[in-house]
């Protein structure tokens, strides 16, 4: 037992914590959990808890299904929806890493396929921040409880109350986050009907997609608490914006922020630009990770602020990545295409992956494009060599299979699996008669 995992025992005994929520995601990005009364923390420090792998969207076969969960001790958060007033029943979370039976880690657990990427960022001699800007809708629920997609509100893009209905809920919302130890930058209402955003602090990426993780819980439970449904669907409701997850990225060496040059027209270095490189290079193949539903391409049109273009941009919101204006420490660049819906880890795993090699090969992203891509025609782009994302999520899942630069950030375990899970959703989708068709075909032939 570590001092970390000491002090963590000794909260537990102070804050009378009666149960502890071991969780770690699928691949799917869905979070799981295994519940064990507190008196068992000392023993799951100790030996981890053993769980069967074979249940797991993506982890292993029957016949070698034994896992064992290691808690991280400095995830332990209590959770503040199983608390509230009643000290007698506090609940807390930790998020774990998943070992195999002979005590090496599983190259299937996407904490640990992040962690992997991270090393490699380390060796590199960088440490990388993320900052998300996940987006969501809070819809009302019928009589039975069930989920609409009747908007909560009617507000617009940074409207205040009375038409801003769910700056209570969102309030609520943060408070249960702050109880977590997040650091909320901000929050607004989204442009569309019953959309919103919150914004955290940047943080070094294991946590940044532990929060998200975490974020996409609260925000449901909270919402559910006020009888409402909040969904991280890409693209709920057709004709209005849909739903994405920004994310602002920066790399950190022991002189500070590596993105950081002052006498460069948008503040941004060499490595900067390499990163940049990268990710616009690899962007068509990890798209099938950072848009990993079928839904997901139907946000990624033309018209609603989601980038469809593979350029980069200072100043408009229909390139992939845009250059915030900012310097110094908090030169970044923001990248827009990631929606919600994805597993935070190995999304972000996908994203540096793309980034670190493009420092490796000195990529070059080509000049900043000032001009309102969703006006182009297709000379016109082939002009300016802008390439698009991926139309669908087969044609993502084409591009993925066929990106060695991807595929080797999420490793050969989670690749597999995750090519099966979306070829298989894929393939259910294509065979689904929607009621688009029948509205359009059923009278006409
Ligand atoms: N909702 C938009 C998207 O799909 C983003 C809108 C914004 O943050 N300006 O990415
Ligand atoms: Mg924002
Ligand atoms: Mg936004
Ligand atoms: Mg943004």
């Amino acid at each position: 037992i570590t001092s970390e995992e000491q002090s963590v025992l000794q909260r537990i005994e102070e804050e009378n914590v009666k149960f502890l929520r071991l969780q770690f995601t699928d691949i799917t990005g869905t979070v799981k959990n295994v519940a064990i009364p507190a008196s068992q923390a000392e023993k799951a420090f100790d030996e981890g808890i053993w769980f069967d792998g074979s249940s797991i969207e993506g982890f292993v076969r029957i016949q070698e299904s034994d896992m064992r969960l290691e808690p991280d001790p400095s995830t332990f958060e209590i959770l503040p929806w199983r608390s509230n007033g009643d000290d007698d029943h506090a609940s807390a979370r930790l998020i774990c890493d998943v070992v195999n039976t002979d005590g090496t880690r599983f190259d299937g657990g996407p904490r640990q396929v992040l962690k992997s990427v991270l090393e490699k960022a380390d060796e590199m001699g960088y440490s990388v921040s993320i900052g998300p800007e996940p987006e969501f809708f809070l819809f009302k629920t019928d009589e039975e409880g069930n989920a609409t997609t009747i908007p909560h509100d009617t507000g617009g893009y940074f409207d205040l109350a009375p038409k801003d209905l769910a700056s209570d809920v969102r309030r609520d919302i943060i408070f249960a986050l702050e109880d977590m130890g997040f650091e909320i930058e901000a929050s607004h209402h989204e442009v569309a009907e019953g959309q919103h955003e919150i914004n955290f602090k940047y943080e070094n990426a294991l946590e940044a997609a532990d929060n998200i993780a975490t974020f996409r819980s609260v925000v449901r439970a909270v919402a559910a608490q006020n009888d409402l449904h909040a969904t991280f669907m890409p693209k709920p409701i057709a004709e209005i914006n849909g739903s994405g997850m920004h994310t602002h990225i920066s790399l950190f060496d022991e002189d500070g922020n590596a993105f950081a040059n002052d006498s460069d027209e948008f503040n941004l270095s060499e490595v900067a630009y390499q990163f940049m490189g990268g990710i616009l290079n690899h962007a068509e193949a990890f798209a099938a990770v950072t848009n990993p539903t079928v839904n997901s391409y139907k946000r990624l049109v033309p018209g609603y602020e989601a980038p469809v273009y593979i350029a980069w941009s200072d100043v408009n919101r229909s390139a992939l990545i845009r250059v915030p204006d900012a310097a110094g420490a908090s030169s970044r660049f923001e990248v827009r295409n990631p929606d919600p819906s994805c597993n935070p880890y190995l999304a972000l795993a996908a994203i540096i992956g793309a980034g670190l090699h493009g420092i490796e090969t000195d990529a070059d992203p080509g000049s900043p494009v000032r001009e309102d891509i969703y006006e182009f025609d297709d000379a016109k782009r082939e002009e300016y060599g802008i390439t698009t994302l991926p139309p669908n999520l087969e044609r993502a899942v084409d591009a993925l299979e066929s990106d060695e630069v991807i595929t080797d950030a999420l490793g050969e375990h989670v690749t597999e699996k995750f090519i099966q899970a979306k070829r298989s959703d894929y393939a259910d989708y294509r065979t689904h008669v929607s009621s688009w068709e029948t509205e359009k075909y059923l009278e006409k032939f």
